[in-house]
């Protein structure tokens, strides 16, 4: 090489090196190195499965899982959802949805087996606070809450036709808890790995999570904007506040899947969650 060519290519070259180093260093939304996501099963509930698919399958019973992710991100410990309580759930609710959960299933035990305690969880992400995912909300109260505001106020006084979804004794020892309330999607670190992205519908402040973890890659937590396969493929979910707001949800999930090639992961779906690997096995 010529010094004339070689005085003309180092600097372009220096400054590739350069431009590729800093872009790898302040790359958003990298995943960061040792996270991991755990399954953790709360319990089931036997329900008419006309709850999840709006005219189809109605009157047939189906045993759902109810479950909650934890989520180990080098910066704490993050809870989606935190399952349901059979204690609070009047006999009406019980015997219409038939909880079952054992001592192993309570999520102070599930998080035993990791070897964490209630009191490590730094976030709690709640969904929503239906009774089958705002059960444990009293197990957390270091933690600080990340909800949508208008679903903490339907919750507190849910819609007349929505009343039998929310209890009451789930959350109220909570209101001087913590509580990052939120009326849009939100960046949980600020590095792009925990993604609450707000999919109205079901209920009234309803938000997923979007997870980006180092080997598996984007998985999108639903929670109940899409119980089950039959609604990503167009059947109106059975329990809706607004089934408008429901299916542009599912919309806004399928586009976040195509986005990052990720996969969507159900809240209720029996046949998908037996393909998951529980607690103590892990994603990362
Ligand atoms: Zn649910």
């Amino acid at each position: 090489m010529s010094n004339a060519i070689r005085r003309r290519i180092l600097p372009a070259i220096v400054f590739a090196v350069f431009f590729v180093v800093t872009c790898a260093g302040l790359s958003f939304g990298a995943p960061a190195q040792g996270m991991r996501l755990y399954v953790l099963l709360n319990g089931t509930m036997t329900i008419d499965k006309g709850y999840l698919t709006a005219m189809k399958d109605v009157g047939k019973p189906i045993t759902i899982p109810i479950p909650a992710f934890l989520i180990v991100h080098p910066k704490g410990l993050v809870l989606f959802d935190t399952g349901m309580n059979p204690d609070h759930m009047g006999e009406a609710l019980k015997t219409a949805e038939l909880p079952v959960q054992s001592e192993d299933q309570k999520l102070p035990n599930q998080l035993k087996k990791l070897g964490y305690s209630v009191s490590d969880i730094r976030y709690v992400v709640l969904s929503h606070m239906h009774v089958d995912h705002a059960g444990g909300m009293n197990l957390f109260p270091k933690a600080t809450f990340v909800v949508q505001k208008d679903e903490l106020k339907a919750a507190w006084w849910p819609e007349p036709f929505q009343r039998f979804a929310y209890v009451l004794p789930d959350y109220e020892g909570t209101r001087n808890f913590n509580f990052m309330q939120l009326d849009s999607d939100w960046d949980l670190f600020g590095d792009g790995t925990i993604r609450i992205i707000r999919t109205i519908g079901h209920s009234q402040g309803h938000q997923s999570a979007v997870v980006k973890l180092p080997k598996t890659g984007t998985l999108i937590l639903t929670g109940d904007a899409a119980f089950m396969d039959d609604n990503l493929k167009g059947v109106v979910p059975g329990i809706v506040w607004s089934p408008e707001k429901a299916m542009e949800s599912i919309e806004r999930i399928k586009w976040e899947k195509e986005r990052s090639g990720g996969a969507i992961w159900f809240s209720h779906d029996p046949d998908f969650f037996k393909t998951l690997r529980l607690v103590p096995e892990y994603y990362e």
